[in-house]
């Protein structure tokens, strides 16, 4: 049983947190900003001090290669994102890179060769905040989004990522893509939801994830003074767009147990006290373990768009900015997973998530797999995120003894 040195890991918890740090206890660290940059800086300074071979891909995401005792075997990847929300947790991508780390420190320590070679890796753009959409870096390297397209993507001040990868120094020259194939890959993450600590379990192996789709709305009716204009004239885009919120919210019910259904975003034009709304454009983000179920929300949320601009005499547009089906993880790798949190005495529960990860993109390629700690009050995408520090030692022991046994893997088991 490998052995992690859980003060250690608080060491580097404690210092990448501090990059990017806010002043209420959380991370202020979008993706490809100078404190991505400092962090990166930090990741490959530990790599580099555990010998490992660094490399950079052309999409900045960062990988380093532990040697196994078979050099030409099939690697397992292990890993997750350092990029943070704005104004987000410090668990949430940071502790799963952490935990990936100290999974190869205490191999080191306990000088284990494992059969298969180790590679670990930070995802550039795992949030979508600065650059959409999310999994920017894991979705490229998984062949399932242009590496090109990605570059030339741009955030709210005109910049590329391109730019920002070259102004913080990580426009790596080693190809998008994996360069063979792999064994497995697994990554630990905060549940970002209340059924582990609900329940008082260590450890949640991920089944699988909800399917998604975003869509975003515009609302288009007629400007016009607030005062004179008789109610019975107007084409108020706003009371359209407030009417497709509410319908939004009821539908999650009507369409499968687990479906919800949120909107996010609304802006309105021109946005002044004394005018009536000509404009109203908003998100819509759907998810189901269900992809008919999604299907069948989109058009629902068409439908209600219809519906609603009959009544007021105004015009829409809807457009779909990303979907993605369901993901199922390895059954073989939830079990090795399962496997090893028994041996170290933890309690396990099955579960399925509701939050897209890289581990999403990366099953699409290999046999992939997904731990969950608890997270206190479910709270994520927020300064007040935390997991208790017994927690995160459970979940990354689990993590790296199930990380050593896919390295010892026979091939004839893959
Ligand atoms: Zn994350």
């Amino acid at each position: 049983m490998i052995e992690i040195d859980p003060e250690r890991l608080r060491e580097a918890f404690d210092r990448y947190a501090a990059i990017g740090a806010t002043e209420n206890g959380g991370l202020h660290r979008l993706a490809l900003s100078a404190a991505d940059g400092e962090v990166r800086d930090a990741f490959v300074a530990d790599l580099e001090a555990l010998g490992l071979d660094v490399r950079v891909d052309g999409l900045g995401n960062v990988f380093g290669r532990r040697e196994g005792r078979d050099s030409g075997a099939d690697p397992v990847l292990i890993g997750s994102h350092l990029d943070s929300q704005p104004y987000g947790g410090r668990y949430d991508g940071q502790l799963g890179v952490l935990a990936a780390l100290e999974t190869l420190r205490a191999l080191e320590d306990a000088s284990v060769e494992t059969d298969r070679p180790i590679e670990i890796v930070d995802w550039t753009n795992e949030e979508g905040a600065r650059f959409k959409p999310a999994l920017m870096g894991s979705e490229a390297y998984a062949g399932l989004a242009d590496a090109e397209d990605a570059l030339a993507v741009e955030d709210g001040d005109g910049t590329t990522v391109e730019e920002a990868l070259e102004s913080i120094g990580y426009r790596g020259d080693a190809p998008v893509g994996p360069d063979g194939d792999l064994h497995a890959y697994l990554e630990l993450h905060v549940e970002q939801g209340p059924v582990l600590e609900n329940e008082g379990v260590d450890i949640g192996v991920v089944e699988g994830i909800k399917g998604m789709s975003w869509l975003s709305a515009t609302i288009r009716g007629e400007a016009d003074h607030a005062g004179p204009s008789p109610m019975h004239t107007r084409a108020d885009a706003l009371v359209a767009a407030a009417d497709v919120v509410g319908a939004v919210r009821r539908l999650s019910a009507r369409l499968a147990d687990d479906a919800v259904t949120t909107v996010g975003e609304l802006t309105v034009e021109p946005g002044s006290i004394n005018v009536i709304p000509s404009a109203a454009t908003f998100t819509v983000d759907l998810r189901s373990y269900d992809d008919a179920a999604v299907a069948r929300g989109v058009e629902r949320v068409e439908a209600e768009l219809e519906a609603a601009c009959d009544r007021e005499g105004t015009t829409y547009e809807l457009s779909e900015l990303w979907r993605i089906p369901h993901t199922e993880f390895s059954p073989r790798v939830c079990d090795v997973a399962a496997a090893a949190a028994a041996e170290r005495g933890r309690t396990v529960r099955r579960l399925r998530g509701g939050a897209g990860h890289d581990a999403s993109s990366l099953a699409t390629l290999t046999e992939a797999g997904l731990v969950f700690v608890p997270s206190v009050g479910g709270k994520t995408h927020n300064e007040r995120e935390f997991t208790e520090w017994t927690d995160v030692v459970a979940g990354v022991g689990v993590f790296a003894e199930t990380v050593r046994r896919l390295a010892d893997e026979a091939s004839e088991s893959a």
